[in-house]
């Protein structure tokens, strides 16, 4: 487990969507999901565990644009990295830059900064994993009980 201990956080969410969706994301309007694995990025300033521990319950009320996409059933987070410091849009940038990573809407989980989007369609795990590593982010929290097929997402 990774304790964060300073105020300022950066976490990346690990999605699995079962089934292709589509599902209306506020003011983005309708967005096509197709199944596979996904990423979204996000920081909190104070409360870093409430908000993931937040994350992690189905039923919640909807404020950004990741919860929309999280309260369908064909949706379930599988890992959740963190660094403890405010790296949310560079490590946007990089994912943007990154081939094995895609963008699927743009404005998704970006309203508030002048990123294209902080959630990407994830190509290669593997690849990812490397490169959040690399950025310095550790594996905060994993569902064990869920079947993940790789083990190191
Ligand atoms: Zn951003």
């Amino acid at each position: 487990m990774n304790i964060i201990k300073k105020s300022e956080a950066t976490y990346i969410l690990v999605i699995n969507i079962s089934e292709d969706l589509k599902i209306r994301v506020g003011q983005l309007g309708e967005v096509f999901f197709k199944e596979g694995d996904y990423i979204y990025i996000g920081s909190a300033k104070a409360c870093l565990e409430a908000r993931l521990q937040r994350y992690l319950r189905k039923e919640k009320r909807i404020f950004w644009h990741i919860d929309y996409l999280l309260r369908s059933e064909k949706t379930k987070i599988l890992r959740i990295w963190t660094i403890d410091k405010k790296v949310e849009c560079q490590t946007a940038e990089v994912f943007y830059q990154e081939p094995t990573t895609k963008i699927i809407k743009k404005g998704f989980g970006s309203s508030d900064c002048k990123c294209l989007t902080h959630l990407f369609f994830v190509k290669d795990k593997k690849k990812t994993v490397k490169i959040l590593k690399k950025i310095g982010f550790s594996a905060y929290y994993s569902f064990s009980k869920f079947k993940i097929d790789n083990p190191l997402l």
